[in-house]
């Protein structure tokens, strides 16, 4: 399997912080990849790189598709709409009740209608994001700790289930 995306020497500033020193990272086509280290040392700033929302580096980044969705951390959900209201406000006029439904199945989620996400735990909140940002139909789908406020039995189960994702859609 070839890199699709490729991180090369680098570097990445915050004022008198360093927060990325020299990266070199390839990542392959059709995988799942991890990122893995101690807070702090600047695993959320490659993803923001990656994403194209921290343009102030020096080194090279290329290959990243411009079709690319990315769930970070804090949940950017409407709180009081619904699992399917909240899709079908992001996804506009891509929206289709039946495949939105079948993502957050797949993704392990029962859910009420009408039942406002506020009311939803963080784990239940975070894999409607993650449906939200699969239904774009991403070449590339980064994800920032998706599995933290998962149980490990959970956390285990989800990433089966984004690996069987990831071979269908691949
Ligand atoms: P991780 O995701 O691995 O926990 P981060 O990428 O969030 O690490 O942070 C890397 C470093 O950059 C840390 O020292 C953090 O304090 C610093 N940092 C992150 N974001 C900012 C910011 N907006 N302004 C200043 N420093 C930041």
């Amino acid at each position: 399997m070839k890199d699709i995306i490729t991180v090369k020497d680098l570097c990445l500033w915050y004022g008198n912080t360093q927060a990325l020193k020299n990266i070199e990272i390839g990542i392959k086509e059709n995988a799942i990849t991890a990122l893995i280290g101690p807070s702090g040392c600047g695993k959320t700033t490659l993803l923001r790189v990656l994403m194209g929302l921290e343009k102030t580096y020096t080194g090279c980044v290329s290959g990243v598709p411009e079709k690319r969705s990315a769930v970070f951390q804090e949940d950017r959900l409407l709180e009081g709409l619904d699992a399917l209201g909240n899709l079908r406000f992001a996804l506009g006029t891509d929206y289709e009740e039946a495949k939105a439904a079948a993502m957050l199945t797949a993704l392990g989620l029962t859910w009420e209608t009408g039942k406002p996400v506020r009311e939803w735990s963080g784990g239940m909140k975070r894999r409607v994001g993650i449906a939200q940002a699969l239904l774009n139909e991403p070449e590339v789908l980064i994800l920032d700790e998706p599995t933290s406020q998962l149980d490990p039995i959970a956390a285990s189960d989800f990433l089966n289930t984004l690996r069987k994702i990831n071979a269908e859609l691949g």
